[in-house]
């Protein structure tokens, strides 16, 4: 009976001296909570697509991370999430962009993979779809937090959206990769995005191959950052190319990507990983990652370096 599981919360400036003892507990127990959602299914024979999304879903429900009830504001006042996941089993893949009153965006990801015949939709026209397959809708009030709220006063009338914000530089987006008793992978990731973006910006977290990827051949990504560099670098698919066309091991593929090309690049954050062997790697090039993985034996919470 062997399985893995491995979540983030966002990776980005998350030092010991920005945090209290009451703000850490928070986190770990979140974290916690949202892991033993995954392990379970795992345990029980369930499928890692199962474990991924459900685990996701409890990280979405919780205000504390970027994704679902903590997503962040755009520039004019809204929220659009952005979610995907991916199977490693079959290859099949649900991505979804732009929209603004679906509770769980990782579940509509997954609605889009099994039952629109398409990977990828977008803003209103996927909420249309959403309610023909009756998921679950929230009014913006449920997507509102004082926290994240004061966040977006405080850039709204910069040109500048928030990770340029050097006060609270973190990323919080949410994901998670598996491998089940039964050998199969997958990854899910879902996120709000930056604090005050506008034009319709999309980051590399529903963009498969970016930000999210699985194929039972190599390993499943879930990745957090700088999206725009995510995008540019191809990050979860370039990891899963090294590891089957140059033999590298998921741990070097993970350094080469996350703390050579990625570093060279400019580009911040980090990714959580899972190989068929059930092996984990956790890279980051950041400050912090908000951070979690077990399998059969083990499991642990992490945050700093
Ligand atoms: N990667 C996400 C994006 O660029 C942000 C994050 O990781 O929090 O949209």
């Amino acid at each position: 009976m062997k399985f893995s599981i491995a979540i983030h919360g966002g990776a980005g400036t998350i030092t010991r001296s920005m945090m209290t003892p009451e703000k850490e507990a928070a986190y770990t127990n979140a974290l916690s909570d949202a892991l033993a959602v995954g392990e379970e299914i795992l345990r029980n024979g369930g499928s890692s697509l199962e474990a991924v999304e459900k685990t996701v879903m409890a990280l979405e429900n919780n205000h504390l991370f970027n994704a679902g009830k903590g997503a962040v504001y755009t520039n004019s006042g809204t929220h659009e999430m952005d979610a995907s996941i991916m199977c490693g089993k079959t290859l099949e893949a649900g991505a979804v962009s732009g929209i603004s009153n679906i509770k769980n965006p990782v579940a509509l990801s997954r609605v889009i993979m099994e039952k629109s015949g398409h990977v990828f939709l977008l803003g209103s026209q996927a909420e249309e779809f959403a309610k023909l397959h009756n998921v679950a809708f929230e009014s913006p009030e449920y997507f509102h937090d004082d926290f994240r709220y004061r966040q977006w006063q405080e850039v709204k009338d910069e040109e500048t959206y928030q990770l340029d914000h050097a006060k609270d530089k973190k990323f919080g987006t949410v994901g998670a990769v598996a491998l089940d008793q039964h050998g199969n992978l997958a990854a899910a990731t879902s996120t709000g995005g930056m604090t005050n973006k506008r034009w319709g910006r999309v980051g590399d977290s529903p963009i498969i191959g970016a930000g999210n990827y699985a194929n039972n051949n190599t390993c499943a990504i879930s990745c957090t950052g700088h999206g725009e560099y995510f995008i540019r670098a191809v990050v979860a698919y370039d990891i899963s190319c090294l590891m089957e066309y140059k033999g590298l091991s998921l741990n070097e593929a993970c350094e080469l990507v996350v703390n050579d090309k990625l570093v060279k690049f400019g580009g911040e954050g980090g990714l959580i990983a899972v190989d068929k062997e059930g092996n984990i790697c956790l890279p980051f090039n950041s400050e912090g990652m908000y951070r979690g993985k077990a399998n059969q034996d083990t499991r642990s919470i992490e945050i700093y370096k």
